[in-house]
């Protein structure tokens, strides 16, 4: 819609095809249904891509700052939540109002529940669908990724791109939660419920938010976050208790006679459940004052530095976006035009560039959405 718009209000005859009945199904569903339109803190680092500098020139030329007008041009009140994050104060509906009114006024069309059989090139690009046939000069592919098919995603936007003869990063799903191996739910999933401030990474940088224990595994913010930068069997270093050195800690109180019961000492800095838990997995019963100094420095580094392989994610069912897609190196930065076929362009989710958690994604799709809406 960002693309249509843009494209409409330069003069061009649009036409946005969608499959599924009602346009934007994605932003309904976001932030809780509050829509995390932005991030006033958008850069390039907060995105994952094979070509890191892929995203910069269509970042710079479309900023947090001009959604942001938008938004208060609707009069759409919105608050930053956390760490840059801006959420509607209201219903996430309103950002889809405000993106199909703007198509409106500039002109643009819509037909939505229009499925597309088959894309061509000849002079022009032909589109057969159960609404008839399209003929374009160009054809703008925003078909998104494969996470929530539910809600009608599909990998529909790599067809085209492998039909065209352009490359695709693998897509995987990412911002998600990790179900855990079968002796870490014996170990584990009793813990079901409890939330932790902690420090996690995989193979990136490191975050500070909160985990979430799951039935069947681990999820909360810090843990999408790493899952950004997560590969299949690599393991996740987490850090329970970012605020002390536990090892350290403990055995000052060991040193000082403590006489209280190891679950009770570490319920001072941990939630109770995961303090009795971790204690009775890693630390003989019996007061802190009698524990072996070994075992006091194991049960620390479990939960100072935890380091967990996970069997595998929660898959694209409850993943909030999929990393990968079609390889940058056959787009054009500026424009987000292939360089093999002139008229065909990728925008958004489908290209190989993925944001953080935090409003990074639809920047993205507007940025891109907007490079491509100024050349098309
Ligand atoms: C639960 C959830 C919450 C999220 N919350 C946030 C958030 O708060 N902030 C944030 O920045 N990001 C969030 N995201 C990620 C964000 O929604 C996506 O990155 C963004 O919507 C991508 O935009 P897009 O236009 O590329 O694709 P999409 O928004 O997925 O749109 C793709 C469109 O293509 C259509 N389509 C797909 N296949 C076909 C086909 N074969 N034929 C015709 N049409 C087709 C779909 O119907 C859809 O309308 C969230 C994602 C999820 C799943």
């Amino acid at each position: 819609m960002m693309c249509a718009l843009r494209a409409a209000e330069r003069g061009r005859a649009v036409c946005l095809l969608d499959h599924s009945a009602k346009i934007g199904r994605k932003i309904l569903i976001s932030g809780g249904g509050r829509c995390n339109f932005t991030n006033i803190h958008a850069g390039p680092a907060n995105f994952v891509s094979q070509n890191p500098h892929f995203a910069k020139s269509a970042l710079s030329r479309f900023t947090p700052e001009d959604f942001i007008k938008l938004v208060r041009k609707h009069r759409i009140s919105y608050h930053e939540k956390k760490l840059g994050q801006l959420f509607c104060d209201g219903s996430a509906g309103s950002i889809v109002d405000l993106l199909v009114s703007e198509c409106r006024d500039a002109g643009a069309k819509f037909r939505l529940s229009c499925d597309i059989r088959s894309i061509r090139k000849e002079e022009r690009f032909i589109v057969q669908t159960n609404l008839g046939e399209f003929r374009s000069d160009a054809i703008v592919v925003a078909t998104g990724g494969l996470s929530i098919p539910k809600i009608g995603a599909t990998g529909f936007g790599y067809d085209i791109a492998k039909q065209f003869g352009l490359k695709i990063v693998s897509p995987f799903p990412a911002l998600v939660g990790f179900n855990f191996s079968p002796q870490q739910m014996d170990d584990f999933a009793e813990l079901a419920g409890v939330s932790v401030d902690s420090e996690v990474s995989s193979s990136g940088p490191n975050f500070r938010e909160n985990i979430l224990f799951t039935h069947t595994g681990l999820s909360g913010p810090a843990i999408l976050q790493a899952s950004l930068y997560w590969k299949d069997g690599q393991e996740l270093l987490l850090n329970l208790c970012p605020e002390k050195d536990l090892e350290e800690w403990l055995l000052q109180k060991k040193k000082a006679g403590a006489k209280v019961e190891m679950k009770n000492l570490m319920a001072d800095v941990l939630p109770k459940r995961l303090a009795e838990r971790f204690s009775q997995l890693y630390a003989k019963p019996g007061r802190v004052a009698e524990l072996p100094d070994r075992i006091i420095v194991d049960l620390a580094k479990h939960i100072n530095s935890w380091k967990l392989v996970p069997r595998e994610t929660f898959g694209y069912q409850k993943a909030e976006v999929t990393r990968g897609g079609v390889d940058t190196s056959e787009l054009s930065s500026k424009t987000m035009e292939s360089k093999k076929v002139s008229g065909l362009y990728f925008i958004g989710e489908v290209v190989d560039v993925t944001g953080q958690l935090g409003g990074y994604n639809f920047q993205w799709a507007w940025a891109s959405g907007h490079a491509a809406g100024e050349s098309v």
